[in-house]
């Protein structure tokens, strides 16, 4: 049956994201995979999550575990969160925090909350493309989000208006963003506040990455700057997302919001609305585990991710030919390679696949606009060292060969 005409209007720009779909061929033996943007499974903390589901189920604390719990979270995991916020720069209390069931619920209940038909919404060419998933939905007007002053806000304003809605929020990932690892620096930051202000609308500060600094030197968040600029939290338009998982845990779902109350309040409702709350027993495993053994994990993962980054890097110098270029993150999980403009990612990934079994992500799908043909997202986050320079080195002769 073709169930096309019951669906409603929203759903026709829901896609099966790419990602997931590449990710299904490479299932096979011997393939090198840059793909996945996720962290490496070897290094779960799984010994401590079993001991803390064991004291979550215990005597004294399995009712709570096993029962319905309230909408904004687990008050001692937002009691934690809240303190680490606060070494970031945001001061904030437990009542400025909600828990979401990892950050790209967060993604979706703000498109939910911000977005009527028609809005706009301001992105990165390229962008996170769980964001485009999550907001299309709401069927907004993408424009290209500029933090260096080349369009002002009044421009932004008039063409949002000319489509019939207004600019509601500009989101982006300061640190290490998914798909290019690059970094906005503070003087970005802060323009980014004066253009939202001026367009008085909101900042989502996706903050996925943002515990995974390798080098270079620490830039409050967003959330942090804007805080120390108008004196309260409460004064602000920024909401930072965070999430465990990139560093505990994806599979347990576990992320957050913060951001001023009233903002706070009015996602409360939406997750009452959508699904009452985060699964109790897994936020308080995540408690416990990232009470006790946050620090020294994250610390781990530094020095992992942090070899393989450098693996990369130099794999990249030493075996690329000349006009493919690419980024140099400070964190996170990914390089962004850009190709001379004739060449097409797809074309190399098809390569790359059948004739060097090496695998990664063509660029094209984290545009708005589905330009970006000629860039391609790796991922170091997976592989060892060797690996990762044997296939950079396949990776090289399949893109030699093409041009
Ligand atoms: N934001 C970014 C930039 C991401 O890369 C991801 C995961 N790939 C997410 C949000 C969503 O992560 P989660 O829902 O697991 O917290």
């Amino acid at each position: 049956m073709d169930f096309q005409h019951v669906f409603a209007r929203r759903t026709s720009r829901m896609k099966a994201s790419e990602i997931r779909e590449l990710l299904k061929l490479l299932d096979q033996p011997g393939i090198i995979s840059f793909a996945g943007g996720i962290p490496d499974a070897s290094y779960f903390p799984a010994e401590q999550f079993g001991a803390a589901y064991q004291a979550a189920l215990s005597a004294e604390t399995s009712a709570t575990a096993l029962q319905y719990s309230i909408s904004e979270g687990y008050k001692p995991l937002r009691q934690w969160l809240a303190k680490e916020m606060q070494k970031l720069g945001v001061d904030c209390t437990v009542d400025n925090i909600m828990i979401t069931s990892g950050s790209q619920q967060a993604l979706d209940y703000l498109g939910k909350m911000l977005l009527s038909p028609g809005d706009t919404a301001l992105i990165n060419w390229p962008t996170y493309l769980g964001a485009l998933g999550a907001f299309n939905a709401y069927e907004p007007r993408y424009d290209k989000l500029s933090i260096n002053g080349n369009r002002s806000a009044a421009d932004f304003a008039a063409a949002a208006e000319a489509e019939g809605g207004r600019v509601k929020f500009a989101y982006l990932s300061a640190d290490f963003a998914n798909p290019t690892g690059e970094t906005v620096d503070q003087r970005g930051r802060e323009n980014l506040i004066d253009l939202a202000d001026e367009l008085d609308c909101l900042i989502i500060e996706d903050g996925a990455y943002q515990s995974l600094r390798y080098d270079g030197e620490v830039i409050p968040p967003i959330l942090a700057l804007e805080i120390a600029r108008k004196g309260s939290i409460e004064d602000c338009r920024t909401v930072y997302c965070g999430s465990f998982s990139k560093t505990l845990s994806p599979g347990l779902r576990i992320g957050w919001v913060c951001g001023a109350m009233p903002l706070i309040s009015q996602m409360v409702l939406l997750k009452q609305a959508g699904d009452l709350h985060v699964s109790t027993i897994n936020q308080m495993a995540i408690n416990t585990v990232a009470e006790t053994h946050f620090d020294q994990h994250v610390a781990t993962l530094h020095s992992v991710y942090s070899v393989r980054r450098d693996a990369m890097l130099a794999a990249l110098e030493e075996m690329m030919p000349k006009g493919v270029s690419w980024t140099k993150p400070e964190g996170g999980m990914f390089v962004w390679i850009t190709l001379p403009a004739h060449l097409e990612a797809n074309e190399v990934f098809k390569r790359a696949l059948e004739t060097e079994k090496v695998a990664f992500v063509p660029g094209q799908a984290f545009f708005a606009d589905g330009t970006g043909k000629n860039t391609m997202r790796l991922a170091f986050s997976c592989a060892d060292e060797a690996t990762i320079r044997e296939g950079i080195r396949r990776l090289s002769s399949v893109i030699k060969g093409l041009l």
